[in-house]
């Protein structure tokens, strides 16, 4: 029986950590379906690229590792719990496992049957998304915490400037 996974994270930006739960989900099914999740944003400390440029990474790093089975779906949030499996549902290819540390997602998902695994965390002081873009607004090194693909894309789409740019205010720093 064909058993597919599901994952889904907002990958601000796709990092080392993602990858190596991603490798995981490969071993374990027969397609990965990879949900971009908070699609609509962009262009914020914590939202700073598109649903586009995070597609372009995560297409970039698994190609980089010779992975073709997997789909990625970007999704808008909606903010109202009570429909996000619909939601995520209607917008993914058919999958029976759910891989999730976050305890709504995981709620919601096994109230509506489906089965939940725990994604172990990977040096989760570094592997992190919000650590990568501190490094980044704080110029500090950051390439080696995400796929050499990514680094690359963050590099060529200007995300960079664009984050440390953001980390910027127009506020009197006291
Ligand atoms: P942010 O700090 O911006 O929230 P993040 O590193 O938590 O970024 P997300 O895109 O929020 O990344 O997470 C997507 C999924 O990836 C979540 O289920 C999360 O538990 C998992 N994940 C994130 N970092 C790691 C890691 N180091 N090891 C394993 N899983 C991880
Ligand atoms: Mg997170």
């Amino acid at each position: 029986m064909t058993r597919n996974g599901l994952i889904i994270g907002r990958f601000q930006p796709f990092h080392n950590g993602h990858m190596e739960v991603l490798r995981k989900i490969f071993a374990e099914c027969d397609h990965v379906i990879i949900g971009i999740g908070s699609a609509q944003y962009s262009h914020t400390d914590k939202d700073p690229f598109t649903a586009g440029e995070r597609y372009h990474m995560i297409a970039e790093a698994l190609r980089s590792e010779g992975y073709a089975n997997y789909y990625i779906v970007p999704i808008e949030d909606l903010n109202r719990y009570s429909v996000w499996v619909s939601q995520v549902k209607s917008m993914c290819p058919p999958f029976q496992v759910v891989y999730s540390n976050n305890p709504y997602t995981r709620r919601l998902f096994f109230e509506a049957g489906y089965e939940v695994r725990d994604s172990p965390l990977y040096n989760r002081s570094e592997y992190s998304g919000t650590e990568v873009r501190r490094r980044i607004r704080e110029g500090c090194e950051w390439e080696h915490l995400v796929p050499d693909a990514v680094a690359k894309v963050i590099r060529e789409c200007g995300g960079v400037n664009r984050i440390t740019e953001l980390g910027e205010t127009d506020e009197y720093r006291w």
